[in-house]
């Protein structure tokens, strides 16, 4: 099917699930050399980075351990600025190389925030590993370390990401039919 409907937008297959599986498994094959001789802790970024993750650890050959955190934004009620809390975070991450797993950086002021968060913890070092990215988009000075596909600035759903809740369970990737 090349057309889908979710609420009330149509999306066009842009990226198919054959792709996307070459595009983690070449992921996979570079992280498990750079991490050779290193115990990382994966750091995955729910709810969207959930397919990704399963795909991409999967074919992580090196030991590891494996944690889930959810970035949870409210406004504060003194002022407009938006607060990110991490939540979920249990693991002692003082001298630890931390792999963060995403699923889009769009703005990257998303993993801009997770990093400065990390740095704060101690970690040994960092590496951000987000299956799409949208350079036309990215406002931060960010060092992404590992990108499965750029993408261009369209709004996508599938492979994990929604459109209103809906979306997240599509094997491949779709992108948005703008109205005319
Ligand atoms: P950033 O902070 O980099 O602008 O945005 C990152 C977050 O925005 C992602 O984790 C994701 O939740 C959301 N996002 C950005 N682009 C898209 C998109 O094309 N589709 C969907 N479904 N979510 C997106
Ligand atoms: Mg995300």
């Amino acid at each position: 099917m090349n057309k889908i409907r979710l609420k009330d937008r149509e999306f066009i297959l842009f990226i198919t699930s054959d792709e996307i599986e070459k595009a983690v498994t070449k992921m996979a094959s570079k992280i498990n050399n750079d991490m050779a001789g290193k115990t990382p802790l994966f750091l995955v970024i729910l709810s969207g980075a959930f397919v990704f993750a399963a795909d991409l650890l999967r074919k992580i050959k090196v030991d590891c351990d494996i944690t889930f955190v959810r970035l949870a934004s409210y406004s504060g009620t003194q002022s407009t600025e938006k607060i990110r809390e991490l939540l979920g975070l249990n693991e002692v991450l003082k001298d630890r190389t931390v792999v963060v797993v995403e699923d889009i950086i769009d703005t990257g002021h998303t993993m801009d925030d997770m990093i400065h968060k990390l740095k704060n913890l101690e970690v040994a070092e960092v590496k951000i590993a987000t299956f799409l990215l949208k350079p036309a988009a990215l406002r931060k000075d960010l060092k992404i370390h590992y990108v499965g596909m750029e993408i261009p600035n369209d709004f996508i759903v599938g492979y994990g990401l929604d459109y209103d809740g809906f979306g997240r369970n599509l094997p491949d990737i779709y992108k948005v039919i703008p109205d005319l």
